[in-house]
């Protein structure tokens, strides 16, 4: 395709072409996309960010439902590319919530003067790449054309909202809302009645929140849910002062943890079929009360083996028959499943939160939702009525926000054809057939099995190295090669394979997406990661063709 066949199809859709050449386009302007833009900059490249939200911090700026906060501690969960940054940003919380982490984001647009270089309310809907040009094309939904020697999708794995198809959808006359896509402006939910379908991290955070600000509330749960406590607290000064007296350390050490965190927390290095049976309760027990996601740290083989697994499991379902008082209602709340499969949530106060006499628990899982009303919501045996549902439903995780854009490759192939069968990446980061595209936290990266801000670090860095690379050395294309994509996703495949994680239907294989090719998408392993990307750059970048 040549520019003018494209302006072409511009001009009869829309009338007016606006075309811009930059070196990089991004797409995205959360985390991931906010850093891009500043690294390729300050090493002085031009780049356009396109963002369809009215300003930067994606997932923080989407997910504004009451309850949002992150799962990593906030003295991790931040940049750590900027010692300035890192000093002056004063966290106040253990785990930060979303208006902190949102101002946050601010900080760092204003700081590094990020908003110039990024167009808002503004979605790509498609990218073509122009092989006598090298270059991509990309259309934006205000038409206007822009090209660029580069692509890089930092869209986010967890920002294509997904609602479930139940009829009726139309009919309901209150009002509805996705904690993805939250009103920017709040929901007041006093003296309502509420209904919340899904008990994932956002409904499992939400639902506490909501049963005390509203009248009523009925939570409409599918699955049952493992959630261990997160223990959130104000942050102590002198924590935060120790850990900034030596933050490259604190960082450097959590950089070499499988999930880039918890190096001061993961003590132990032992099987749980080692130690007594009383030993095993008192570490569980440990673990349960410093609260977070790496509880299922306690030991080493708890997401490996099944018969360790089940040691982790009973001890959660016997708090949850502790805390739960209704024995009917804790039975309905209590999981089956392998624990960690699906993400482990961490909670405040969520199993307490069904002792209140305003929430009532719906199992749909053995009588699902039939369709919604105009005054609420049917299953086979019971109507019920509210003035406000809620779908914490979550995500099209990992491949959602890249394959809502019409990207097409060389040879006209299009990255739905491309990944028809599943995600297929080299590094998690490049696709054969799409050159000088990149995607940050991809499908075949760690991404979401690390501390996010951490591994987008690592993307960004390597992309912009390798950006740089191919300049000095006069390369004008990079581009995966197909046997090396292969191997990769052996590798992803492989690694996944020696864990329980392929045993439930979780999001990260995609089986929260009706008609989602079942793959386990992200890899295992941040370390050994890392040394594979940096091992591929010192080596020339093996695995690509390069012109
Ligand atoms: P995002 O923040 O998702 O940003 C992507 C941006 O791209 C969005 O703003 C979106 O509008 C934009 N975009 C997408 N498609 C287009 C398009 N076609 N055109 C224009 N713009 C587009 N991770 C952790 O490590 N720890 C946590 O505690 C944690 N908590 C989370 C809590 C919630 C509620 C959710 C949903 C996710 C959480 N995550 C957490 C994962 C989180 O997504 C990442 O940590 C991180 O914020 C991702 O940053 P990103 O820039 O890659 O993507
Ligand atoms: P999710 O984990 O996919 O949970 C979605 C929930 O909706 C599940 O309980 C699911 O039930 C239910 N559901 C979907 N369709 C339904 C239907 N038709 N009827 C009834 N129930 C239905 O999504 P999420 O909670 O938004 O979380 C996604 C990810 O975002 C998390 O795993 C995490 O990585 C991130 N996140 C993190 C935090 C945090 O603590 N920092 C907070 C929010 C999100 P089934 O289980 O039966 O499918």
């Amino acid at each position: 395709m040549s520019v003018d066949s494209l302006d072409i199809s511009l001009h009869s859709s829309a009338g007016r072409v606006e075309s811009t050449d930059v070196d990089v386009v991004v797409v995205g302007a959360g985390f991931a996309g906010m850093y891009m833009l500043h690294r390729l900059r300050e090493m002085g490249y031009s780049v356009q960010v396109f963002e369809a939200g009215t300003d930067v911090g994606g997932t923080w700026y989407w997910n504004r439902y009451p309850g949002a906060r992150c799962d990593v501690e906030s003295l991790e969960y931040s940049y750590s590319f900027d010692e300035k940054l890192q000093q002056e940003w004063e966290w106040t919380e253990r785990y930060s919530s979303q208006p902190e982490i949102l101002s946050y984001a601010n900080h760092v647009a204003d700081r590094f003067d990020l908003r110039r270089d990024i167009r808002f309310e503004t979605r790509v809907e498609s990218a073509a790449f122009d092989e006598d040009e090298n270059a991509w094309f990309v259309r934006t939904s205000d038409k206007a054309l822009t090209v660029g020697r580069f692509f890089v999708m930092a869209t986010g794995c967890l920002s294509s909202a997904t609602t479930p198809d139940i009829k009726g959808k139309d009919e309901f006359s209150g009002t509805m809302a996705h904690t993805g896509r939250w009103p920017k402006e709040g929901l007041d939910l006093k003296g309502k009645r509420v209904g919340v379908i899904g008990t994932g991290s956002s409904g499992v955070q939400a639902i506490p929140v909501i049963a005390a600000q509203c009248d009523e509330l009925i939570v409409f749960q599918r699955t049952p849910q493992y959630t261990v406590p997160a223990r959130n607290a104000g942050l102590d000064d002198d924590r935060q002062n120790e850990i900034k007296s030596r933050y490259a350390d604190f960082r450097a050490a959590n950089f070499a943890m499988p999930q880039a965190l918890g190096s001061e927390v993961s003590k132990y290095n032992d099987s749980i079929h080692d130690v007594s049976e009383e030993e095993r309760r008192e570490r569980l027990q440990e673990a349960w009360d410093l609260g977070g996601t790496l509880f299922l740290a306690s030991f080493t083989d708890v997401l490996l083996d099944e018969s360790a697994n089940v040691h982790a499991q009973d001890f959660v379902r016997e708090k949850i028959s502790e805390i739960v008082s209704d024995p009917e209602t804790a039975s309905k709340l209590t999981p089956e499943h392998i624990i960690g499969c699906k993400r482990l949530v961490i909670d405040t106060d969520y199993f307490e939160t069904f002792n209140r006499p305003n929430v009532r628990l719906v199992d749909v899982g053995n009588e699902p939702i039939q369709r919604i009303t105009e005054s609420g919501l049917s299953t086979k045996s019971e109507d019920f009525e509210f003035d406000v549902l809620v779908f914490a439903t979550g995500f099209d995780a990992m491949t959602g926000s890249i394959l809502r854009v019409d990207i097409t490759g060389r040879a006209g192939t299009t990255i739905q054809e491309k990944w028809s069968a599943g995600p297929r990446t080299y590094l998690g980061l490049t696709v054969p057939g799409f050159p000088n595209m990149f995607t940050v936290s991809g499908p075949g990266s760690p991404s979401v099995l690390t501390n996010m801000i951490i591994s987008i670090e690592q993307h960004v860095e390597w992309i912009s190295d390798c950006i740089s690379w191919l300049d000095e050395h006069q390369y004008s294309t990079i581009e995966a090669k197909t046997e090396a994509e292969q191997a990769w996703v052996d590798h992803v495949n492989a690694k996944a394979e020696r864990t329980l994680f392929p045993s439930c239907n979780s999001w990260y294989l995609g089986a929260n997406v009706p008609g989602k090719t079942r793959v386990f998408m992200p890899l295992l392993g941040f370390p050994g990661y890392v040394r594979r990307c940096d091992q591929v750059a010192e080596n020339n970048y093996e695995g690509f063709v390069l012109q």
